[in-house]
């Protein structure tokens, strides 16, 4: 596998690989790379010739300086399980490489993100927007994968490639588990054993939301998740949305089908997102 940490040299790799007419799959990643992201890899590798892979820990997205601090930095292993997964090339800019200079762009993706992540996460898609960007004009790929774990993310994503028509075409990924349930995160690593052993609640009350869908009204179920939630200690609900899957906006009621949940909370200090599609 190629690493390259400029952009310049990158570009020129690239152009190298479109002369020979093969097709690029591109991953952007932050690092700490466990199966979900490759899995990413995995996908990209069968549906294309050449394999990126970014990985990049993109400080304008972090709302929370604890956050970016505490988030892992580049890994040896990342290196080797790329190898293993036959990616070609990794592309690993520093901070100045990037943003040369202070980023000034503003994004509006309207109500996308207004709701969730937007919500409680101020200027944290302005931060991915402005970097994955960047990253489509650099790699040019045919391809991009992006996680369904993040899913206003991937919504966000679809809703940039087509305002600006980027010739990319962004292909979601399931989500990837533990065998427990928990969605595999590289911030998982930071629960503490108790917090480990408790976490798998989540996706156990996501699946019995997908049970109640459609029977149970939607302000019962809303306080149900509540209470499950205030159940475990150091476990605090930060939001719990039924939400239309492609317009992001909260349903008010079964009838409006293709609708998926969405939660995030914390669990002692670290905070978790999960999801399911229910229609
Ligand atoms: P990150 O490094 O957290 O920015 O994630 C990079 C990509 O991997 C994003 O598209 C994520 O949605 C995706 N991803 C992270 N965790 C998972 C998972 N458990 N299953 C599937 N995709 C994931």
């Amino acid at each position: 596998m190629k690493i390259i940490n400029t952009i310049k040299n990158t570009k020129e790799y690239l152009k190298n690989i479109r002369l020979q007419n093969l097709s690029i799959g591109f991953v952007p990643t932050m690092g700490a790379l466990h199966e979900g992201h490759l899995e990413l890899i995995r996908k990209a590798k069968n549906e294309n010739d050449f394999v990126v892979c970014s990985i990049f820990v993109n400080p304008i997205q972090f709302n929370n300086r604890e956050d970016l601090e505490k988030y892992p930095g580049i890994l040896e292993n990342d290196i080797s399980e790329l190898e293993k997964t036959g990616c070609d090339l990794l592309f690993s800019p520093s901070v100045k490489e990037m943003y040369p200079a202070p980023v000034k762009t503003k994004y509006d993706f309207g109500d996308l993100e207004k709701v969730m992540e937007g919500k409680h996460r101020p200027g944290h898609f302005n931060g991915v927007a402005i970097v994955v960007k960047k990253l489509f004009e650099i790699i040019k790929p045919d391809k991009s994968y992006f996680g369904e774990k993040d899913y206003q993310q991937l919504v966000i994503i679809q809703a940039l490639v087509k305002k600006y028509n980027i010739p990319v075409e962004i292909v979601p990924c399931a989500t990837v588990r533990e065998p427990d349930g928990l969605a595999k995160s590289s911030r998982n690593k930071r629960l503490t054993p108790e917090e480990r052993k408790i976490a798998p609640v989540i996706y156990q009350i996501l699946k019995e939301v997908k049970n109640k869908a459609g029977k149970t009204p939607i302000n019962e179920l809303n306080k149900w998740v509540e209470q499950q939630i205030n159940n475990y200690k150091g476990m605090k609900l930060e939001y719990f949305e039924i939400v239309n899957k492609k317009t992001l906006q909260p349903i008010e009621s079964w009838e409006n089908k293709d609708c998926i949940v969405c939660i995030a909370l914390f669990l002692g200090k670290v905070r978790l997102i999960d999801n399911i599609i229910l229609f």
